[in-house]
């Protein structure tokens, strides 16, 4: 759904708000604006949120947690699903993993293996500069982003958003069909583009929906009572399995966006 068509609709009974993190409440990798930090503070004191990002635990700790102004006995109604959904994160007295689908080194080795085939049969070339490793090993989840893991933390939240952007819009078709041809090569694993550049490969059936199947079986929570926002709802994007799962989605572009939703929210 387009945001303005859900800002029309009566969230009452929402009661489950799903938000992924870069690109949608946050600029990709940077750290949570402070308004969008109170919004959400506001927003855990009326509803259960969950963030389903492709970003490690430490990274949600690093944009998100570390920039929560709301009070802590609101943690509780915070539920964090870094890597994609392969891991949960619950609050109980601080943070605690509920469960985690890691990566034997073998199948990290494939996937690994698949790239490198992948780029080979396509003459994909690297970029002249890149800033940091190009993969990242999550445990539960290998990322690739081609202009390397630390543009942000290199350069800044503002040319390093800027660098990936010029790169999305001159490459994305590039990296979708990198997409196409790993899930073909990989079709035990899930294969996503996350973000502007990212892509990321989980375990086969593991990804966003499947975080969102945890949240109907562990926090008892029925779909018709959430509603999800992303930034990559498109096929093949990393947030496309929970518009397939049949949750209320929203489409967002840019963090701004996001608020107006958690306004709309805030609003009843
Ligand atoms: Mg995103």
């Amino acid at each position: 759904m387009h945001i303005d068509t859900v800002l029309q609709k009566d969230l009452r009974g929402k009661t489950m708000i799903v938000f992924d993190l870069d690109g949608t409440l946050t600029e990709s990798k940077s750290n949570i604006e402070p308004d969008m930090s109170s919004a959400l503070g506001l927003l855990l004191a009326k509803k259960q949120v969950s963030v389903i990002g492709g970003g490690s635990y430490a990274q949600f700790e690093q944009q998100l947690l570390a920039h929560l102004s709301c009070a802590v006995d609101l943690l509780k109604n915070l539920f964090l699903f870094p890597t994609s959904g392969s891991r949960l994160y619950v609050y109980e007295n601080g943070w605690r993993e509920t469960y985690a689908h890691t990566l034997s080194l073998e199948e990290k080795q494939n996937i690994f293996d698949a790239f490198e085939r992948v780029f080979k049969e396509m003459s994909y070339e690297h970029p002249h500069k890149v800033y940091g490793d190009i993969f990242e090993d999550r445990g539960t989840q290998i990322a690739f982003s081609p202009l390397g893991q630390n543009v942000i933390l290199e350069i800044g939240s503002e040319r390093g958003v800027a660098l990936k952007q010029e790169w999305n819009k001159r490459h994305d078709s590039t990296r979708q069909a990198i997409v196409r041809s790993l899930q073909q090569t990989l079709p035990e694993f899930e294969v996503r583009a996350g973000g502007l550049t990212t892509i990321d490969v989980t375990r086969k059936g593991i990804d966003k929906a499947y975080g969102i199947r945890q949240i109907e079986t562990l926090l008892k929570i029925p779909k018709s009572k959430m509603l999800f926002a992303g930034d990559a709802l498109y096929e093949g994007g990393n947030d496309y399995p929970v518009f397939k799962e049949g949750v209320d989605a929203v489409s967002v572009k840019r963090p701004s966006d996001t608020k107006q939703l958690i306004e709309a929210l805030l609003a009843y």
